[in-house]
């Protein structure tokens, strides 16, 4: 950092504490010129299906890759409608619209910004196909109602799980609750690429091997290509990487934890804060987010950033109501939870590496602005 402004993330400081680990990770790919494919994509593949649980994993290009040959595996065509979320980042619903089927958005729950199951059940048709829970900042969602129904409905569940590697729902990692389970390497994921990265995970053998198949031009076998597919492997340097860091995970997801509470300690009262984990489920904390409402949510952020410290809105435009899908029909008033949460969230520091001493300076100036302005 050339200031001393607290960032939402500091990629640079992980870095550094395990900076021998990642340089010699770096330095045998490229020894071994093991760039595309190779034994770091298969030995991450392996070590990754372990880490979520299920029996296999396909490396991909990114997470939005991961959701996309979701879908395509899954036979998800023109005017089929899948279900999600209207509170998540753009890709989850932008590739559903790529294949011109169409998302249909529930509203939320107030307390955890998930799907909320009990409106999914009146937007199944006979068109419906899919379900996408988004395990949003960090918090799994509701996924024993989300299961029933779409057992009950012969429907697939695709998990994005983007935000929310190594978060577990009653014991069990997510990704691995569904059908698939899509997760992002972006630098800024909980789990970080030098670049971007992503993985599907799942049970079932034949979507493992269709996505393969999708991700590498429609090929299981060198020259032969028996379907149309795309480009989207991810790097060897990128999986050696992520071999590196995964050991260091479970201890990071530990940390984001302990700052989480920390915040909430301090915070509670003062702002909404994030509700905590029960016995259901067990949050990685991609995100820290509270609320504050009475439009005074971006006089907060402004005061902030002046004071040194960053946050960040996500997401300021629910999906319902983005340009890019306006032909959809959804309307302000669509979805009021979604809606407000849009108006009211701010999300604060967190990183592995932040200091308790650094979180209790951000919850002083929160807590400062609140009790004079
Ligand atoms: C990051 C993210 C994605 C997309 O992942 P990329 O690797 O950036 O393509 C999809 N859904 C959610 C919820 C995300 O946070």
């Amino acid at each position: 950092m050339t200031d001393k402004k607290i960032p939402m993330v500091d990629l640079f400081a992980q870095y550094q504490s395990i900076k021998n680990e990642i340089d010699r990770a770096i330095n045998t790919v490229i020894k071994e010129s093991s760039f595309v494919g190779g034994r770091f994509i298969e030995q991450f593949e392996i070590d990754f299906a372990n880490f979520c649980g299920t029996k296999h994993a396909v490396a991909l290009n990114s997470g939005t890759d991961a959701l996309y040959l979701s879908l395509w595996a899954l036979g998800i065509k023109k005017g089929d409608e899948v279900i999600t979320s209207p509170f998540s980042f753009f890709a989850t619903a932008e590739v559903i619209s790529r294949f011109s089927a169409k998302p249909v958005f529930v509203d939320i729950e107030p307390n955890t910004f998930n799907l909320n199951p009990d409106q999914i059940k009146k937007n199944i048709t006979s068109k419906t196909k899919a379900i996408i829970p988004v395990h949003l900042f960090g918090r799994p969602a509701n996924m024993k109602k989300i299961m029933k129904l779409a057992i009950d409905n012969s429907l697939f569940v695709i998990e994005d799980a983007c935000q929310a590697i190594g978060a577990k729902y009653k014991e069990q990692k997510v990704g691995s609750l569904g059908d698939i389970g899509c997760f992002s390497f972006f630098p800024s994921k909980n789990l970080a690429a030098y670049g971007d990265g992503g993985a599907v995970v799942t049970n079932d053998q034949n979507l493992a091997e269709s996505i393969k198949k999708l991700r590498n031009h429609g090929s299981a076998t060198k020259y032969k290509n028996e379907s149309i597919g795309v480009s989207s492997r991810l790097d060897g340097i990128q999986a050696a990487i992520l071999l590196a860091k995964l050991p260091h995970l479970n201890r990071w997801n530990q940390s984001r934890r302990q700052i989480a509470k920390k915040y909430t300690q301090l915070l509670k009262g003062f702002v909404v804060t994030p509700s905590e984990d029960d016995n259901e489920n067990f949050s990685v904390y991609h995100q820290y987010t509270i609320q504050i409402k009475n439009g005074r949510r971006d006089r907060l952020k402004d005061y902030l950033s002046k004071n040194g410290v960053s946050a960040m809105v996500y997401y300021p435009i629910p999906l319902h109501l983005m340009p890019a899908l306006k032909d959809l029909g959804y309307k302000p008033g669509s979805f009021p939870i979604a809606e407000k949460a849009s108006s009211e969230v701010l999300s604060l520091p967190i990183y592995p590496e932040l200091s308790m001493a650094k979180v209790a300076q951000i919850a002083q100036l929160i807590k400062g602005y609140v009790q004079t302005s």
